[in-house]
């Protein structure tokens, strides 16, 4: 299993940063975000280190890609009864601060579109 020593997100999956996670399996580990831009912020990664959606969508596994983008789904159900918004940051131009792929899970106020 790939993990970068200098990521913070791997560090938060290997227990050496703390988080508040909210979902763990095999594939993908679900955190709050640190800096929340919603009533629920989430963030669902995968467990193995992918530097962006790109990487991961070439290299992982099926079932990887499907336990992100289920648990993704389930937490935006969860957390958003009128609904929810998926956002996946890629690039300087997408905004990508953190180079571990992550998919925002944002909820319970009314999104605003188009983003800035
Ligand atoms: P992005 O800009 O799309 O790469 O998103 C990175 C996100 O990670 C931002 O929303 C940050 O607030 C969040 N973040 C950075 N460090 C941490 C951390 N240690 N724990 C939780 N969230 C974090
Ligand atoms: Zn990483």
């Amino acid at each position: 299993m790939s993990s970068s020593a200098d990521c913070v997100f791997c560090r938060i999956v290997a227990g050496e940063i703390p988080a508040t996670i909210l979902h763990r399996d095999e594939h993908a580990i679900a955190i709050a975000d640190l800096n929340a831009q919603a009533p629920t912020h989430l963030l669902v990664m995968p467990v193995e280190h992918f530097a962006n959606v790109n990487d991961f969508v070439a290299v992982a596994s099926p079932e990887a890609v499907a336990a992100l983008w289920r648990t993704a789904a389930r937490l935006g159900r969860e957390h958003g009864d009128e609904g929810f918004r998926l956002v996946v940051n890629t690039g300087p131009h997408g905004g990508q601060t953190v180079d571990h792929l992550h998919v925002h899970v944002l909820a319970g106020r009314h999104m605003q579109w188009p983003p800035g």
